[in-house]
């Protein structure tokens, strides 16, 4: 389908994704340029575009991914050491994938807000 996110083709196995871990509801890969060290993108199977596009039936899944985060983390090892989560939302929001998903980066001092 040629409307598919590149996410979406990852979760459907047309292209590699380094996975650190999935479930029925999403999965976790490594970032392909990570910012840090620990660069993981906690993605729902479900494509929604971003979290201007949730709905009230997506309740549950923006819970789950928040517990994905923090389970990730801990794999991760930067669970005591802190990490960043973000978020992009649209186009002055800088995302650049239109399928929601959380940036987990840590394994070295971050600073400012973004994502560098
Ligand atoms: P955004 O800018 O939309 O918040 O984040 C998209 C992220 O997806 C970027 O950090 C980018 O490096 C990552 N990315 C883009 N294409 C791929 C890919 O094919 N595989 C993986 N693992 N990450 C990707």
């Amino acid at each position: 389908m040629a409307d598919k996110t590149i996410f979406t083709r990852i979760i459907d196995g047309e292209i590699p994704g380094n996975f650190v871990y999935q479930d029925e509801h999403c999965i976790a890969i490594r970032d392909i340029h990570p910012a840090a060290p620990v660069h993981v993108l906690v993605i729902p199977r479900k494509p929604i575009p971003s979290i201007a596009h949730l709905t009230t039936e997506d309740h549950a899944i923006a819970g789950h991914l928040l517990m994905v985060v923090k389970k990730v983390a801990e794999q991760e090892g930067v669970a005591e050491s802190g990490y960043r989560v973000v978020i992009n939302v649209g186009d002055e929001g800088g995302q650049t994938v239109p399928h929601l998903h959380i940036h987990v980066m840590g394994g070295r001092q971050l600073h400012g807000h973004g994502t560098a």
